[in-house]
């Protein structure tokens, strides 16, 4: 069934893009690249994650490498990331599930799959949910999905896209269902790294900078 665009979406779309300019945010092409990545950067600021990603690369720059290293040894890799024993179980279980579905570590034969496959595959890996699916394919296999994170989350609902089902502030499986649906295949990509610039400089979580907002005539300013 056809659902309309959100409000102002290509107004936005653009204003955003020639303020940001698509910036990607250092994420990956190799999509297992992006994967870890993606989990070094779970409740880390940009800064932290960055530096626990790189650390890790320079540790086990082949990915077969993990198969054998116990848990405790990638933990320490990753310590200053935050959550190590966690991430580190994350990514030992993803190379072991992976060179049991393909022969080796990789997600290059996602290339061929769906995009309906690709996400059930990647939300089907441990430790890793809707958003960060959603990000290896954005970022990595091309595909036409809006990942929603934080930033894109907090932006959405004060311009009044409004997808949210509950009272929590939290973004559920649904809500990001339903704000992909909002936002034409196309404009996804740039939307979704713009937002993130826009979320860490104007819209931040508090005192967002509404006068020096160059969406500010489109936004509702839900909440605020
Ligand atoms: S006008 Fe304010 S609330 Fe709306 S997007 Fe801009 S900074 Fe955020």
């Amino acid at each position: 069934m056809f659902k309309p665009p959100a409000p102002h979406i290509s107004e936005i779309t653009q204003k955003l893009r020639k303020e940001y300019k698509d910036f990607s945010h250092y994420n990956k092409k190799n999509p297992l690249d992006e994967l870890v990545f993606i989990l070094c950067s779970v409740k880390r600021s940009e800064k932290v994650y960055l530096n626990a990603y790189r650390t890790f690369k320079r540790a086990f720059p082949k990915y077969k490498m993990l198969a054998d290293t116990p848990v405790r040894k990638v933990s320490q890799v990753i310590a200053w990331g935050g959550l190590q024993n966690q991430k580190a179980m994350a990514v030992k279980a993803i190379i072991k599930t992976l060179i049991k579905k393909f022969g080796k570590p990789t997600l290059a034969p996602l290339k061929k799959m769906s995009d309906e496959e690709c996400e059930q595959f990647l939300s089907s890996l441990p430790g890793v949910g809707k958003k960060a699916a959603r990000c290896v394919m954005l970022y990595s296999l091309e595909r036409q999905v809006f990942p929603v994170d934080t930033h894109c989350w907090r932006i959405a609902n004060r311009v009044g896209w409004n997808t949210k089902t509950h009272n929590s502030e939290n973004c559920t499986a649904k809500n990001m269902d339903l704000l992909q649906e909002l936002i034409p295949p196309p404009m996804r990509f740039s939307l979704h790294v713009n937002m993130i610039s826009h979320g860490r400089k104007i819209c931040t979580a508090r005192s967002p900078k509404c006068n020096a907002c160059v969406i500010t005539c489109y936004c509702s300013k839900i909440g605020l």
